[in-house]
C-alpha cells in the first residue's frame, strides 16, 4: 500500500499546536451499517462491496481493522488502523478499542452516533499525530529509531509520522540498553512470630477505610476472623485455616488487607494474595495503596503482582524478534511491542499494562511467541538476565510485604517451585471457590500429543529453520557437554531418545493411521478406541469425545507398554544429567562464575521439573489395563474444536484434588484462608451449607480445624434485584431464544449481559439479532465472535452503557461492572453441569443429583452476583427456562423477589424499572405467580 506523502504542519513554539483532522478517507463498520468518508468531504452510508473496495483503492483510516473485517465479512482488509498508531504514540496507556474509548483516551468528544466516527477518526489521527510535535511528549524516547525501522517494515503509518517525530539530537539508546537492571538483595530472615490484638487490627481498618468513614459491622468482624490466620502456629503441618463466606459489598478486601498489612509490618514476613481472575489483582493492586507506598524509601516495591513466567515478556525472544525472527506484520507488532517494553510498569503481557487488543490486531500467535512459553529460558546466560522481567519480578516478591499471585501459580510453585524460601506461609485464597479446579488442573496429569510435542522440543530444539533462538538441550548446556563428558553424553542420550516422541505433523499421521513411532502408535491407537466406543454424538456434531480409560483392548495396552519404555529411555538420562549438574555446582570449575551457576541452578530446576511429568506419564501408562485406583479418574480423549482435532491424550485426574492441595499448599503454611461471596452452598439447612465448602477447601485433610465467618451482604436485595424466570420459550426453540435476547436488551436499552451454556447458541442468538439491535444504537459484542480478547470486551461493556455482551463461563464470575453498564444478566438455560467421565466419577463419590444440585447452585450464584456489584446497582436477573426447579432457587440472595412469568411480562418489569413487590403505574394486571422473597417459604408448584 503506497500512502500519499501529506505532512501536518511542524510547530517550533513549545506550545503543541491545535491538531487538525488528517486528510485520509475513513471507514466505520458496524452491525448497523457502514459509513466511509473521502478526506475532504462528506460521510455517506456505503455497502459492504463499496466499503471493501473503498479499502481497497485507497489507504483508510480504520478503527480496529480485525473487528471491521469480520463485519464486512473481508478478512484481507487492511487500512491505517488507529489502535496501532495509538500504540505507538501512547504504548502502555490504557484505551478501550472503540470510538467512545479512544474519544476518552485522547480526552476528544466523543462521536455522536455510528455516522459521526468517520470524521472523528480524521480528527483523532490528527491529534494522535500531533502528539508526537508536543514537546513535553512523555513516550517520546525510542520512538524515531523505531520509526525509522518501521518504515523499512513498511508499516503504514510510518510516512504519516516521519515528518512529525523529531530526530533526537543525541543517539538513541538501544531498548535493552536502556532498560533498569534489578539489584540482587540478601536472604530475608525468616518471619517473626507476633500477635495481632483485635483492637490493632479494627485500628489498621479504620486507617484504611479513610477518617471518618462509615463504620461496617459485617466487615470489622471479618477483619478480626481474617486476623487469626495469622497466629503463630502450634503444631507442624497444622495450619491455621479460616473459611470466610463474604457477601458482595462487605469490603472483604481491605477486611483481609488490614491484618495482613500488620502482620507484614511486624513480622518482616510476606503475605500472598491469590486470586482466579486479572480483574481482581488489578482492584487488588489499587487497594493495597491505602496500606503501602507506591515504593519504599529504598525504591523497592512493598507489593508486587506475581504472575506465571509465560505473562511476561522474555527480552531474549524480543531481541530475536526484532532481528529477523519475526517477518512482515508480525516484525511491526515485535517493533510496537519493544515501543511498550521501555514504558512498561512490570514487563506483563497478559493483563498487564500492554493492551489486550495489540496481540488481535496482528491476527498470530505474537504476543504468545514473545514470552517463555516453553521453559527454554538460558537464566544467567542470557545477556538480557540483568533486565528480565521474570527475574525482577521473583527477585522482588520475596522481598515484597504483599505478593498478588493467582491460584495455578500459587499451587504450581508451591509443587514445584524452585525457592522453598520463597514460598508462600500466609496465603489469603480470594474468589476462594476457585481453588478447586485450580487444584484439579494443577495435580492432573495429561499425557497428549501437544504435550509430548512440547517435550521433545525442550530436549531437541527446532527442527525445522527459522525458529529463532529456540534451543535444545545441547545448546542450552553446551559447556557443560564440553567440561564434563558424562554430562555430555547424558544429553546425546537423551537427545536421541526423545525421537520417540511425536514430532511435527502428528496429528495428520494419526488421522491417516501412519503413526511414527512409539508415542505417536499409542495416541493412534487411543484415538481409535475414542472414536470406535463414542455414543455421546460428539464425533458427528463435531465436539470432543473422550472413553473410560478402562476395558481397552489388548493393542492399546500392549502400545502403552512400548511408549512407557521409550519414556523411561528419556528420563534415565535427564536423571543423570541433572546429577551430573549437581556435580558440577558441588565442585565448581574455575571458568564457573556467578551467573553460570545461576544458569546451571535453572537448567537442574527445568530437569526436575521434566523428570517428574515423565515419571507421572509412565504411572500414567502401567496403570492402563491393570485395576483400577479409586483415588484417581482416568480417561481417553481426542480434543476438538468445530469439528477440527487438535489433540489425542491420556488424562489422569485426582478424584479429590483437594488431597494433594492439601500436602503442598496447606501442610507447609501457617495461615490460610480461603474466602469468596460464594464459597458455601447456597440451601435451607443452613447447617449443612459449610459442608461442601469444608470439603472443596482440603482442610478435611490437615490436622487443623477449620474456622467458618460467615459475612452476609450489607445490601437490599428485596428493592435492588429481582428475578424473572420467563416460562414461555420452550427449549431447543432459537428462533424464539434469539427473539427473546433481542426484546430483552430493547427493553433494557442495552446494559444486558447474557450468558449461555454453549458457543455453538451463543453464535446463533447474536448472528440473528446483532444487526437489528445496532440499527437501534445498541451495540451487542460477543465472546467467541468478535475477534478481540475478553477481557478487552469486558472493558468496551463497561465503557459503554447501551452496549450488551454475550458470553459464556469466563463471564459468570469474571466481569465485575458496577453502575448502569450491567443492569439485566439474561441466562440462556440452567447451567447444569456437562456429564463427562470425570463429572460422572465425582457425582458418583458426591452424593449423586444432590452434587449436581449443589454445582448449579453455586453457578446461579455467581451470575447472579454480577447484578449488584455497589450499594446503588439495580437490575433484573432473568433466565429463560421452562422448567427451572424450585430447589435451586435458593441460589439467589434471601429477600430478592423471584417471579415465574412469561416473556412479556418480563419485558414490562424490564421497561418499566419494577422490582420486587412494585408494580407501579401502567403495570399488567399482576397474574405473574411471585415465588419470593427468598427466605420466606417457597410456595409449591414451581418445579
Ligand atoms: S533471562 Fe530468560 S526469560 Fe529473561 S529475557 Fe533472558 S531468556 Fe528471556
Amino acid at each position: 500500500m503506497t500512502l500519499p506523502i501529506f505532512a501536518l504542519a511542524v510547530s517550533s513554539s513549545p506550545d503543541p499546536l491545535p491538531s487538525r483532522p488528517l486528510p485520509l478517507p475513513a471507514l466505520h463498520a458496524s452491525h448497523g451499517g457502514n459509513w466511509l468518508r473521502q478526506a475532504n468531504s462528506e460521510t455517506g452510508a456505503v455497502s459492504k462491496g463499496e466499503a471493501i473496495m473503498a479499502a481497497a483503492d485507497t489507504p483508510v483510516l480504520l478503527l480496529n481493522a480485525p473487528l471491521v473485517a469480520n463485519r464486512l465479512g473481508y478478512p484481507d482488509l487492511s487500512g491505517l488502523d488507529l489502535l496501532e498508531l495509538f500504540a505507538f504514540v501512547h504504548p502502555a496507556h490504557f484505551c478501550v478499542p472503540t470510538p467512545r474509548g479512544l474519544a476518552q483516551a485522547l480526552d476528544m468528544k466523543e462521536p455522536d452516533g455510528d455516522e459521526a466516527v468517520p470524521e472523528f477518526l480524521q480528527n483523532a489521527a490528527g491529534a494522535l499525530i500531533a502528539a508526537v510535535e508536543d514537546p513535553e511528549w512523555f513516550e517520546r524516547a525510542g520512538a524515531w529509531s523505531a520509526l525509522q525501522t518501521l518504515e523499512r517494515l513498511r508499516w503504514p503509518w510510518a510516512q504519516a509520522l516521519k515528518p512529525h517525530v523529531a530526530r533526537p539530537e543525541k543517539a538513541e539508546k538501544w531498548l535493552f540498553s536502556a532498560l533498569p537492571e534489578w539489584e540482587e538483595a540478601g536472604e530475608r530472615a525468616p518471619p517473626r512470630q507476633v500477635e495481632l490484638p483485635p483492637a490493632d487490627v479494627l485500628a489498621q481498618l479504620d486507617h484504611l477505610t479513610g477518617e471518618g468513614s462509615e463504620k461496617r459491622e459485617g466487615q470489622r468482624d471479618y477483619a478480626r476472623d481474617a486476623a487469626r490466620i495469622f497466629a503463630p502456629r502450634s503444631k507442624a503441618e497444622a495450619p491455621h485455616i479460616a473459611l470466610a463466606q463474604a457477601g458482595t459489598g462487605i469490603g472483604k478486601t481491605l477486611g483481609y488487607l488490614a491484618p495482613a498489612s500488620l502482620w507484614a509490618a511486624g513480622s518482616g514476613g510476606t503475605v500472598w494474595v491469590s486470586t482466579f481472575t486479572k480483574n481482581l489483582q488489578r482492584q487488588l493492586r489499587a487497594e493495597s495503596r491505602r496500606a503501602w507506598p507506591l515504593k519504599r524509601p529504598d525504591g523497592t516495591p512493598p507489593v508486587v503482582v506475581r504472575k506465571g513466567r509465560e505473562n511476561y515478556l522474555c527480552l531474549l525472544n524480543l531481541e530475536d524478534a526484532l532481528q529477523g525472527g519475526f517477518q512482515g506484520r508480525p516484525a511491526i507488532l515485535a517493533q510496537l511491542v519493544a515501543r511498550w517494553a521501555a514504558f512498561t510498569r512490570d514487563g506483563d503481557m497478559i493483563g498487564g499494562d500492554l493492551p489486550g487488543w495489540l496481540g488481535t490486531l496482528f491476527r498470530k500467535r505474537g504476543i504468545a511467541a514473545l514470552t517463555d512459553q516453553r521453559g527454554e529460558c538460558i537464566y544467567a546466560g542470557c545477556p538480557h538476565y540483568r533486565k528480565c522481567f521474570i527475574e525482577r519480578a521473583g527477585r522482588d516478591s520475596a522481598q515484597a510485604d504483599l505478593v498478588i499471585a493467582n491460584h495455578a501459580l500459587v499451587m504450581v510453585n508451591a509443587a514445584r517451585g524452585r525457592d522453598h524460601a520463597q514460598r508462600p506461609t500466609r496465603l489469603v485464597f480470594d474468589e476462594g471457590h476457585h481453588v478447586f479446579e485450580a487444584a484439579d488442573s494443577t495435580f492432573a496429569a495429561t499425557l497428549s500429543g501437544q504435550e509430548a510435542i512440547e517435550l521433545r522440543r525442550w530436549i531437541m530444539g527446532p527442527e525445522r529453520k527459522n525458529r529463532g533462538r529456540r534451543r535444545g538441550l545441547s545448546a542450552r548446556l553446551a559447556d557443560v557437554a564440553s567440561y564434563d563428558e558424562q554430562g555430555g553424553e547424558a544429553i546425546e542420550t537423551a537427545c536421541e531418545a526423545g525421537k520417540a516422541l511425536p514430532s511435527e505433523g502428528w496429528l495428520g499421521r494419526l488421522a491417516e493411521g501412519d503413526p511414527c513411532g512409539p508415542l505417536e502408535t499409542l495416541l493412534a491407537h487411543a484415538r481409535q478406541t475414542v472414536y470406535a466406543r463414542d455414543e455421546s454424538g460428539g464425533a458427528e456434531a463435531g465436539y470432543g469425545i473422550e472413553t473410560e480409560a478402562s476395558g481397552l483392548p489388548g493393542e492399546i495396552i500392549e502400545a502403552a507398554g512400548a511408549a512407557a519404555a521409550a519414556l523411561a529411555a528419556i528420563r534415565t538420562p535427564l536423571i543423570q544429567l541433572g546429577g551430573r549438574l549437581e556435580a558440577i555446582m558441588a565442585d565448581p570449575p574455575d571458568w564457573l562464575d556467578g551467573q553460570g551457576r545461576a544458569r546451571i541452578d535453572g537448567a537442574r530446576h527445568s530437569l526436575s521439573w521434566r523428570v517428574d511429568l515423565l515419571s507421572a506419564w509412565g504411572a500414567l501408562l502401567e496403570r492402563l489395563g491393570g485395576p483400577a485406583d479409586p483415588e484417581f479418574v482416568d480417561w481417553l480423549a481426542v480434543d476438538r474444536s468445530d469439528a477440527r482435532e487438535f489433540d489425542v491424550g491420556i488424562h489422569r485426574r485426582w478424584l479429590d484434588p483437594m488431597k494433594p492441595f492439601a500436602r503442598t499448599v496447606l501442610e507447609p503454611s501457617h495461615g490460610v484462608m480461603l474466602t469468596s461471596a460464594t464459597l458455601t452452598d447456597r440451601i435451607e439447612d443452613e447447617g449443612k451449607a459449610w459442608d461442601a465448602a469444608i470439603a472443596r477447601s482440603g482442610a478435611a485433610h490437615v490436622e487443623s480445624s477449620p474456622m467458618l465467618t460467615n459475612a452476609v451482604s450489607p445490601f437490599d436485595y428485596a428493592s435492588r434485584a429481582e428475578v424473572l424466570i420467563v416460562t414461555d420459550i420452550k427449549r431447543g426453540d432459537l428462533p424464539g431464544l434469539a427473539g427473546a435476547y433481542a426484546r430483552l436488551i430493547e427493553a433494557s436499552q442495552g446494559g444486558v449481559l447474557g450468558l449461555f451454556t454453549a458457543i455453538r447458541r451463543l453464535r446463533a442468538v447474536h448472528g440473528r439479532i446483532a444487526d437489528r439491535l445496532a440499527r437501534e444504537g445498541l451495540p451487542l459484542y460477543a465472546q467467541h465472535v468478535d475477534p478481540i480478547d475478553t477481557g478487552t470486551l469486558v472493558d468496551i461493556f463497561r465503557d459503554d452503557p447501551r452496549a450488551s455482551l454475550l458470553g459464556t463461563d469466563a463471564l459468570r464470575d469474571g466481569v465485575d461492572v458496577p453502575g448502569r453498564s450491567l443492569r439485566c444478566v439474561v441466562l440462556e438455560a440452567v447451567p447444569w453441569p456437562r456429564p463427562d467421565i470425570l463429572h460422572k466419577a465425582r457425582r458418583a463419590a458426591n452424593g449423586g443429583s444432590a452434587y449436581d444440585d449443589r454445582i448449579i447452585r453455586a453457578r446461579l450464584a455467581q451470575a447472579f452476583g454480577r447484578l449488584i456489584r455497589g450499594r446503588e446497582d439495580q437490575g433484573h436477573f432473568v433466565a429463560l427456562s421452562s422448567a427451572f426447579p424450585s430447589r435451586l432457587l435458593t441460589a439467589f440472595p434471601k429477600g430478592a423477589t423471584v417471579r415465574r412469568v412469561t416473556l412479556d411480562e418480563a419485558l414490562h418489569r424490564i421497561e418499566n424499572g419494577l422490582i420486587g413487590e412494585t408494580t407501579g403505574p401502567g403495570s399488567l394486571p399482576q397474574d405473574a405467580q411471585i415465588a419470593g422473597p427468598l427466605g420466606d417459604s417457597i410456595p409449591d408448584g414451581f418445579a
